[in-house]
């Protein structure tokens, strides 16, 4: 694929105003990383500040296969989940909201697991990586409630709860060597109707996205004339493959992303501003 000329990443103001020229009259596919909720107060992986303390995120395959890591997983999202469950949109999920019900939009895709785009209005919202706000029964496959999970396990666990760890990306928590020691204690949550053991209903790293979720997102891709992309490192390859589709399309692609982005030699306009403020500008710009 013959790659354009990179192009230069502009500020908010600069950008912003490139970002209305290039979406003004066009149908726009979204597709939004963890970028786009940090002004919610959930961490990202690869933003400034977090790419060197982010821990490893488990596997799907330890996670199937190994009781000390799901027991691990668990007992640290224990903790984690509480403050995570009670984030808020921000502006810039408000935007897309708005830009989508003045039919801007051909759809919103998310690698985000929070949920935030429906709460601030957007609907049939693609996520890419599933939902933290359910579980899936490894078992039987059935779906259930990560609240219920949740009280499930303050129930049975309430020694090893501790609201005051650092929140770590999704809905995990930053826990010491002590808590690691006070694992074998824990108990694990399992399926209300087989009693096999649960796993938050996400695609972990090593799992693959089911394929007709990634085509519902290729049909709102194909089907628009830009694609933005707003707070992704695109480091993850279910994203990426987006990008890379479009520009083969010859689609123009927009990046509004706080920092470099495995996209940024395929992108028309880059814009290196915090999401909020640019989509709120977009959003004034474009709606009636
Ligand atoms: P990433 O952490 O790899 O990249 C996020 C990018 O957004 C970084 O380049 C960062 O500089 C930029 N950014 C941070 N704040 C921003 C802001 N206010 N405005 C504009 N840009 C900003 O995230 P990713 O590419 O989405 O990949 C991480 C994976 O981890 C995803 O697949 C996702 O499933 C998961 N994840 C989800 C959440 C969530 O649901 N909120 C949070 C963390 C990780």
């Amino acid at each position: 694929m013959e790659l354009p000329q990179p192009v230069r990443a502009l500020g908010a103001v600069e950008g912003g105003q490139a970002l209305v020229e290039l979406c003004r009259g066009k149908r726009v596919a979204v597709l939004t990383g963890a970028g786009c909720s940090t002004e919610s107060g959930i961490p990202d992986y690869r933003g400034e500040g977090t790419r060197r303390r982010a821990k490893a995120p488990v596997q799907y395959r330890a996670f199937v296969s190994d009781p000390v890591a799901r027991r691990r997983y668990w007992a640290r999202a224990l903790s984690g989940w509480r403050r995570f469950a009670g984030k808020r949109p921000n502006p810039a999920h408000e935007a897309l909201a708005a830009l989508q019900c003045a039919d801007l939009l051909t759809g919103l895709v998310t690698q985000n697991v929070d949920g935030l785009h429906q709460e601030a209005g957007s609907h049939g919202v693609v996520e890419l990586h599933g939902a933290l706000s359910e579980v899936v029964c490894l078992g039987c496959g059935d779906i259930g409630s990560r609240h219920d999970v949740q009280r499930w396990m303050e129930q049975h666990n309430p020694a090893h709860l501790d609201l005051s760890a650092p929140m770590a990306p999704d809905g995990d928590a930053d826990l010491d060597e002590a808590f690691e020691r006070s694992l074998a204690s824990f108990l694990v949550p399992t399926c209300r109707l087989c009693d096999a053991p649960v796993k938050p209903h996400v695609v972990f790293f090593g799992e693959s996205v089911p394929k007709t979720r990634v085509e519902q997102a290729w049909s709102i891709v194909n089907a628009a004339d830009v694609l933005l992309v707003v707070g992704s490192s695109l480091a993850v390859y279910s994203g990426y493959r987006f990008v890379r589709g479009a520009r083969e399309r010859q689609q123009p692609v927009a990046l509004v992303n706080l920092g470099d982005s495995r996209g940024d030699a395929h992108a028309t306009v880059r814009v290196a501003a915090k999401a909020s403020a640019v989509l709120s500008g977009l959003a004034k710009a474009l709606c009636p």
